[in-house]
């Protein structure tokens, strides 16, 4: 990807109101940037210095705080320039004028979404990795996703996977060495306890993938259709679940969604519940704009990870149960939860039958409620295992999949009893410029241009 280095702009702060509010600016020198803005004081670096923000005819626009990082020692490993104001979005968009207006001479513009983290990883201050975790620790929903994310920006995924990736050179120097001499090739694989060392590498990327595939489920989530006939406890369920921490976090970012109606928390994985409240069968009643609304419900559902289908215990399904229930597309799993056992008189229990599993208890009494996040956790994958977690994204699980895949290649080549040696090494190569796409040492500008056009402006 070609560097550029021109200098940029961008307001760093949410759009909003706040108490204060960051224009940032970065770029390969800012020195005539600042003497423009201002003209009678020399920044020093890493110093705060207040003073007056002005336009170019010396009126005030604010005061504030300047802060200057001189590259290579500034996040983007540029200069940068930070300027703090005030929280309004009319003051920010002024100053952030009047920067770019101080910094036309010198070629300043306005930076794209995600630029400054951009740059802070063509200039090495982060691996791609880490870039990720910086978008995904801002748009984290839960605590626990915010701590994987930090996690991840830490760097102690990226070192994981580093090792990974060192352990997979030290096998394929190994191996190439010897491709280089044939005479040595028979037996090579045992005199050098190779396939010794290649399932210690096995087990280890076993276990990166379980603490990454466990972290996805933080920021993933669970897709949730919930549904059932009027008054049969939706709402007193939700709150159920939620529990004490009666949290209803944001809706998870990146996933562009018409009809979230909540999501609430169960040990931290978030569950998007879909709003089914307008679900209906398409019938001749149904009109067009009816329709699209229908057709769109119904397409959430296709994408729902679970359905829960609620109902009354001491009523037993409605007709209408039966008939939206038997619309549901095949394959997703499907909890029937028999609610309000306290009118009925059942135990709360689990049971497995062969259309679903059917869940006893009681909303409002919180009896079972148990039962039902066990239920959903089971159904998530969810595994506490106490160890930490790296809020990975699916291109990191394909990565880690696909590294797996190879490395058992070269397990069955070292199995035959006429080994290959180079087919052996060459799957070795392949693991490893999979693992290291995770860390970007190999990564394509298309790939790059999609992770960073996902940030906003600022970031
Ligand atoms: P929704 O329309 O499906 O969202 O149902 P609500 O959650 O509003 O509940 C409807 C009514 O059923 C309310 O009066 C709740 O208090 C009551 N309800 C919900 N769950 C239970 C339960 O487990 N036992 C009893 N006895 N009543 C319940």
């Amino acid at each position: 990807m070609k560097l550029d280095t021109s200098p940029i702009a961008a307001i760093a702060t949410a759009p909003g109101r706040g108490g204060i509010g960051v224009v940032r600016a970065s770029g390969k020198s800012l020195a005539p940037l600042m003497t423009a803005l201002f003209p009678d004081v020399t920044l020093a670096p890493r110093r705060a210095t207040y003073l007056p923000f002005r336009s170019a005819d010396g009126s005030i626009i604010d005061q504030g705080i300047a802060l200057y990082f001189r590259g290579p020692h500034s996040y983007t490993g540029e200069d940068v320039l930070e300027l703090q104001g005030h929280g309004g979005p009319v003051v920010l968009q002024m100053l952030l004028t009047r920067v770019l207006e101080a910094g036309v001479e010198s070629g300043l513009r306005l930076a794209e979404p995600g630029e400054f983290t951009r740059r802070a990883y063509l200039n090495d201050k982060l691996d791609l990795a880490q870039a990720e975790a910086v978008a995904d620790l801002i748009d984290a929903s839960t605590e626990a996703a915010a701590r994987s994310a930090t996690q991840s920006l830490s760097g102690a995924f990226s070192k994981t996977v580093n090792k990974l990736v060192e352990q997979t050179i030290g096998l394929r120097m190994l191996v190439e060495a010897t491709l280089d001499f044939p005479e040595e090739e028979i037996d090579f694989l045992e005199k050098s306890d190779a396939r010794g060392q290649l399932a210690v590498i096995v087990d280890s990327l076993e276990a990166v993938f379980q603490q990454a595939s466990q972290g996805a489920l933080l920021r993933e989530g669970l897709n949730v259709v919930l549904v059932g006939q009027p008054n049969v406890g939706k709402s007193s369920l939700l709150n159920a679940l939620a529990g004490a921490d009666v949290a209803i976090v944001t809706p998870i970012a990146g996933t562009t969604r018409d009809k979230v109606s909540e999501t609430i928390q169960i040990e931290g994985i978030p569950l998007n519940i879909i709003d089914t409240a307008g679900i209906r069968l398409i019938d001749d009643q149904v009109d067009v704009v009816e329709r699209i609304g229908i057709e769109r419900t119904w397409g959430e559902v296709a994408k729902a990870d679970v359905i829960m289908h609620l109902l009354d215990a001491a009523h037993g399904p409605a007709r209408a149960d039966d008939d939206i229930i038997k619309a549901f597309p095949d394959g997703i799993p499907v909890i029937r939860i028999w609610n309000k056992i306290d009118l009925s008189g059942h135990k709360p229990s689990v049971a497995e039958a062969a259309d679903a599993t059917h869940v006893y208890l009681s909303a409002h009494e919180h009896i079972g409620i148990d039962l039902l996040r066990a239920e959903l956790l089971r159904i998530a994958g969810w595994q506490q295992t106490g160890e930490s977690l790296f809020l990975a994204r699916e291109r990191h699980l394909i990565a880690l999949r696909s590294a797996r895949k190879h490395l058992q290649m070269a397990e069955a080549h070292a199995a035959q009893t006429d080994q290959s040696l180079d087919l052996f090494a060459e799957e070795l190569r392949l693991a490893q410029a999979q693992l290291s796409s995770i860390t970007g040492e190999f990564s394509s500008d298309d790939l790059l241009g999609v992770i960073f056009s996902r940030f906003c402006i600022g970031k």
